[in-house]
Formats: structure tokens, sequence, C-alpha cells
């Protein structure tokens, strides 16, 4: 971690992706005062759904190619303009289909334990910035150079990197080039939007 508090990354982290994720936090703790969830609970819970939306992709990464739907379906670029938009559609479905499992699998593992750390509502509201993130911002629109690097280079000659979210991928050692931070402006609308629909879908 302390490779990250230089005169060069620090900076570059506080320009960047400082505000974004300071509003996702501010956001948080407005959707669990009722929940009387403290200021720090909500911290560490997006902490860890922020730890884990890495983990889990790294682990889709790794799962045997016969049941890798993420691989399989999403990182098959190489003949991305052959494709037929049925096959686009089909792919990215796939896709969504894959990022809201992530987060359903968090919210069935603490049902399972029966151990409730994270609130449901900052599951579901990290969970929709994070899958509106991949699926439109990055699938869609390419909105940021890393990302599209994690689709070139996680063929099998060449190391994987930049999965997300950037810190993390900073903090593990996988982001591909290091000295750059993704401006996280192309997130303040999945912040935003995110912050609504779960206020209403929570009824606070
Ligand atoms: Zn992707
Ligand atoms: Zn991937």
């Amino acid at each position: 971690m302390s490779h990250l508090i230089t005169k060069t990354h620090l900076p570059l982290f506080l320009n960047n992706q400082f505000i974004p994720m300071f509003t996702v936090y501010v956001f948080g703790c407005l959707l669990t005062t009722n929940s009387k969830t403290s200021p720090i609970m909500v911290s560490f819970s997006l902490s860890l759904l922020f730890l884990y939306s890495y983990f889990i992709h790294v682990g889709f990464h790794n799962l045997p190619n016969t049941m890798n739907i993420h691989l399989t379906h999403h990182h098959n670029n190489h003949d991305e303009h052959n494709k037929s938009s049925l096959c686009r559609v089909t792919g990215w479905m796939l896709e969504f289909t894959t990022n809201v499992l992530f987060f359903a699998l968090f919210y069935w593992f603490q049902i399972l334990v029966n151990v409730h750390v994270v609130p449901d509502v900052l599951i579901f509201y990290y969970g929709f910035i994070y899958v509106t993130i991949h699926n439109i911002n990055y699938s869609l629109f390419h909105s940021a150079t890393e990302h599209v690097l994690h689709h070139t280079t996680t063929d099998s000659t060449s190391t994987t990197c930049n999965y997300g979210p950037d810190l993390v991928d900073h903090l593990f050692r996988t982001k591909y080039n290091n000295k750059t931070f993704e401006n996280y402006n192309h997130i303040t609308p999945n912040i935003l939007v995110s912050f609504l629909v779960t206020s209403c879908f929570f009824n606070r």
C-alpha cells in the first residue's frame, strides 16, 4: 500500500478518483440512516464490496474453461467485427447476468452463513453501480482505456491485468500501467442513478 502514497501516485488518485469515491460513501451513509448503520460500518461494508468485486472477477477468470461464461462470452474479442448483432447482444446479456450474479452470490452467502455484515441496501447500491459501469460505460461506450486493455491483455500469452476497480489493481499490482489512475468522471451518472433507484427500491 505504501507504493501508492507517493508524490506521483497520491495526487493522481486525488485528482481522478477521490471525489466520485467519496460521493459513493456519502450516499451510502444516507441510504443507511434509517437502519442506524454507523458511518464506520458503511465505510467497512463498501470497502469489503470494493475488494470483493475485484476478487470475484479474478475468480471468474480462473474458472475451468467449460463453465467460464465470463471468458467465453466477454473476452472473445478476436473476431468482434465478424460477430452478428444477435451474438453481441447475447454476449452482453450473459455478462450482465454474470455481473448481477457476483452480488447475488454475496447476498446469498450472508444468508447461508447467517452473518449480516453488509446491509442488503449497500449490496444493491454498490452492485447497481458496478454492473452499470461495466455493462454500459465500459462495454458499450469504452469509457476507460484501462478496461479496454483488460480485454486486450487477457489472452493466454499475456499477463492478466486491469480487473477493476482501478485502485484495487494498484493495491495488488495488477494495473497494466501503474503510473496512471482511471479518470472516474464517467461514473458520476451511475452513482446518482444508483442512489435514486436504491432509495426508491428500499423505500427510504
Ligand atoms: Zn469487460
Ligand atoms: Zn474479465
